[in-house]
């Protein structure tokens, strides 16, 4: 419920010269949003960024949050701090729920439930996507998917706790279904999380339960397309595939989930036959779709959506009519840009540059300049030793591709005290195969939020 009060920050645009600075107002602290604001910081333009949560989440590493590997700080930084030395940059925790264009004016809900109402001159919209499931969202419930540091730690809950509840049963029979955990989705995030599952089972708990042994835990990983990690290069998807096969993952490919419970799951396979699995644990890591924002903003331009819902902009990442509101990131779709970090930063920072282009800035571009994505390539990890990368006609798997991995995401990894945090984590859990962030919220006290 909202409360009556009302926050108007409209008022009192601060003045250099005798100009008043643009008020840009930028929704999200993704990657896209905070390569913008960092943009924008540079320039004298008032900035005000709101993120529904405060802090830039690192979502390529949150699969390590869900494993134990990595603690949710170590992937994630305030934005005000990030800003603190910027005193044009106004970070504030909302959650924009409308935008009304011909007002120019921002509408979003505080922490405490009042209402807040920000006003702009340019606007970057860089809100992001959530997890899809394919119109069945009721599927959510047994199958947390992964976007944020509390699917991460649900995931982390339910992982370890199907463990505690196998050690705490009788028999065998009884003992399966728990030390059966299905990912769904088999591109860069199921191939990740189904790795790690294996390798804590392997190399983690082994010493640490007394009945089960945890290496006896099965982890299948369905796919409705031909091959995992669809979106590499043949020869990498084999590799990687044969890697999971070493490690006891069971990958099955051209097999739709038809169903789902808290019991397990349902799966028809290539030769059209259902088969039920049994499991207590089911990951869905498959597909994403455009937040509720990217009907407010299509509704109120004419935009027009993709099948996923996101939002189709002009080449300058404009909306159609409105040359001061940017979309920007996974929630923009154009010309089929992949949904990754390097776009969202590249297409951010895009945006900036064409509004510090109205205060002279010798950054600026000019407004209505195209956007060009340069393509600088993706790496996915696989397991202890492995990982992919593809970059232009460099392709590395194995070890090269794992080393160069690491150096990748300890470099694009926000702040130094999260790089130096995560590397020592890295190298503890590789020397004594350890994993000590296990701490997770209790399902009564999730429930009580
Ligand atoms: C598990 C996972 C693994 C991934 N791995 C890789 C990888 O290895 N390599 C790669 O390149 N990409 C990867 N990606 C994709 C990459 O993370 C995204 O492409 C990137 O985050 C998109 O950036 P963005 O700024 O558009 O959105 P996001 O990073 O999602 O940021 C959106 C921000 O908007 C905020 N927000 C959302 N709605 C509102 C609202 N209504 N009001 C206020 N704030 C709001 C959110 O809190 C969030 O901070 C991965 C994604 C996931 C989920």
């Amino acid at each position: 419920m909202t409360s009556a009060r009302s926050t108007d920050r409209t008022a009192a645009t601060p003045t250099v010269g005798t100009r008043p600075m643009p008020r840009a107002v930028i929704v999200g602290g993704g990657f896209a949003g905070l390569s913008a604001a960092r943009r924008l910081a540079r320039g004298p333009v008032q900035v005000t960024l709101l993120d529904r949560t405060g802090v830039h989440l690192f979502q390529p590493l949150l699969y390590q949050v869900a494993a134990g590997l990595l603690s949710e700080g170590q992937i994630s930084a305030p934005l005000r701090h990030l800003f603190r030395r910027h005193p044009h940059v106004d970070c504030l925790v909302a959650d924009v729920h409308d935008i009304d264009l011909d007002r120019r004016l921002v509408h979003a809900h505080r922490p405490d439930g009042s209402d807040l109402q920000v006003g702009y001159d340019h606007l970057i919209v860089a809100a992001g996507v959530q997890q899809s499931y394919f119109g069945h969202d009721e599927y959510a419930r047994y199958a947390p998917g992964m976007k944020s540091i509390d699917d991460a730690l649900v995931i982390r809950r339910r992982i370890y706790q199907a463990f505690e509840a196998a050690e705490a049963l009788p028999t065998a029979e009884q003992r399966r279904p728990w030390l059966t955990f299905a990912l769904v989705g088999a591109g860069p995030t199921g191939v990740e999380l189904a790795g790690q599952i294996r390798e804590l089972a392997t190399r983690t708990l082994t010493e640490e339960f007394r009945t089960i042994d945890p290496a006896e835990a099965t982890v299948l990983l369905f796919d409705g397309g031909d091959r995992a990690l669809a979106s590499f290069s043949q020869g990498l998807s084999a590799a990687a595939t044969r890697t999971l096969r070493r490690l006891g993952v069971e990958l099955h490919t051209r097999s739709r989930v038809t169903s789902l419970d808290e019991h397990g799951l349902d799966v028809t396979g290539h030769d059209g036959a259902t088969r039920r699995v049994d499991a207590r644990t089911v990951l869905w890591t498959a597909g994403v779709a455009a937040p509720p924002l990217a009907g407010v903003l299509a509704r109120a331009s004419g935009a027009p959506q993709a099948h996923d819902g996101r939002v189709e902009v002009r080449p300058d990442l404009t909306l159609p009519g409105h040359p001061d509101v940017f979309v920007v990131g996974d929630l923009m779709s154009l010309d089929h840009l992949p949904g990754v970090a390097e776009t969202a930063m590249q297409a951010g920072r895009h945006a900036a540059r064409q509004v510090l282009h109205t205060v002279g800035h010798p950054d600026g571009i000019a407004p209505g300049t195209p956007f060009r994505y340069r393509d600088v390539g993706s790496a996915a990890y696989v397991s202890r030793g492995h990982a992919l990368l593809e970059a232009g006609p460099l392709r590395l798997s194995g070890t090269a591709g794992w080393l160069a991995w690491g150096l990748i995401h300890l470099a694009f990894l926000t702040g130094y005290r999260n790089r130096a945090a995560a590397l020592t984590s890295w190298l503890t859990t590789l020397a004594a195969g350890n994993r000590r962030e296990r701490a997770f919220p209790t399902v009564a006290r999730a429930a009580h939020e």
